[in-house]
């Protein structure tokens, strides 16, 4: 079967003086951020593929299900990206080489340990937790990598993506399409997220009275994920970096953590990261993706892991100032800004943005703004606010 067809070019010309600007300054923002003498702060605008798909009244049902269609959207959506001038990416100018994944995003891990998925039209997969007793969690059979709910499917797509990247040659605009790999099933969070999958929330109940179980249980969890990681990686014909000392890193990032206590949180997950890192002799990542309200724990984590880069804080949940002074400026954030202030409209965010910006959350650099796009609804004028805000607000010199 042919694959559908694609467009041959941006509906965008790409020698018009507004977008040879917007690209000489986009390039010259990021390269100035990365050498640490940034000119403004640079936004990274990641809601292409929410505007395409309302664009295009698409249901996510035809992305899940069929792959030429999951390839087509997310080149569609990249292409689309390069016509909107929201983010200082470029403008009308296809990469050496289009990325593709399969993506079953966030649900993969939670749907093969049985948690009921729900396929929405208008939104991206849900999950539902199983709320299983302590006990059952401890006596259940883990699923297998391979078989399990969706990861046979996560296999046809794998294969399918082959067959259109690597036999049969497929291009996008001249340029070659490759599948990233390893393709490893979306884990969705960390330990802590799939102990709430599974037990619910009593988990942190039981993390009173049962202490040492939950301590069995989690270890179970961050062994599972590993080998499923593994399985995956092996599969793609990789090396599986935990497996070689020194060459892996212990994920460090976990969904529900900030509803933890600094005590509870190091007793049950800190500990269990300083045992994984020793019994596969990695370190800790260095990178922590956090998007939830976790302030009060960013200190204990960084004194065990000594994380350089935080990403998706999420302002004004967090005090963007604070961590600054209470980690140091040396750590790379990347900042998001709630999606309500977006949805509140232009004028709204871009008193936000200027709210948000003071020279101490500028510091000297290494602060990016990251619009992550995941909520449907927004208007396409206030995510032009904040490109234009952050122009406005968040120069250097
Ligand atoms: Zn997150």
């Amino acid at each position: 079967m042919n694959f559908p067809r694609l467009p041959e070019g941006f509906d965008l010309d790409p020698l018009r003086p507004r977008v040879l600007r917007h690209n000489a300054e986009a390039r010259e923002v990021w390269d100035s951020y990365k050498a640490d003498r940034p000119i403004r702060v640079p936004v990274h605008f990641a809601a292409a593929r929410t505007l395409y798909h309302e664009l295009h009244g698409l249901d996510w049902r035809g992305y899940y299900e069929d792959p030429d269609e999951m390839i087509r959207l997310q080149l569609e959506t990249e292409k689309y990206k390069r016509e909107l001038p929201l983010g200082d990416h470029p403008l009308a100018e296809a990469p050496d080489a289009w990325e593709v994944r399969v993506d079953f995003h966030p649900i993969a891990t939670a749907a093969s340990l049985g948690c009921p998925v729900m396929f929405r039209p208008d939104a991206v997969p849900a999950h539902q937790s199983l709320n299983r007793g302590l006990q059952e969690c401890l006596e259940m059979e883990w699923p297998d990598w391979l078989e399990s709910a969706l990861m046979p499917r996560h296999a046809v797509f794998i294969d399918q993506f082959d067959q259109r990247c690597v036999t049969e040659g497929l291009r996008f605009m001249g340029k070659p399409v490759n599948r990233v790999k390893p393709t490893i099933p979306s884990t969705g969070g960390g330990i802590f997220s799939t102990a709430l999958d599974l037990r619910g929330e009593e988990i942190m109940a039981d993390m009173y009275e049962f202490p040492e179980e939950v301590h069995v249980l989690l270890e179970r969890i961050a062994e599972w994920r590993i080998g499923l990681e593994r399985t995956w990686t092996l599969r793609d014909g990789m090396a599986y970096p935990l497996d070689h000392p020194g060459k892996g890193e212990i994920e460090i990032t976990d969904h529900g953590i900030d509803m933890l206590s600094v005590d509870t949180y190091e007793t049950f997950i800190g500990s269990l990261i300083s045992r994984l890192a020793a019994k596969y002799r990695q370190a800790p990542s260095t990178f922590l993706h956090h998007c939830g309200k976790g302030t009060h724990l960013l200190p204990a984590i960084m004194k065990r892991c000594k994380f350089d880069r935080l990403h998706a804080l999420t302002w004004p949940l967090n005090d963007i100032g604070r961590i600054r002074r209470e980690l140091g400026q040396h750590v790379w954030i990347t900042a998001v800004i709630a999606d309500t202030i977006y949805q509140g409209g232009p004028e709204a965010t871009r008193a936000a943005v200027k709210e948000f910006l003071t020279p101490e959350v500028m510091g000297s650099g290494r602060i990016c703004i990251w619009v992550a796009g995941e909520a449907a609804g927004i208007p396409v004028a206030s995510y032009k606010a904040v490109y234009e805000a952050v122009k406005e607000f968040g120069r250097y010199r």
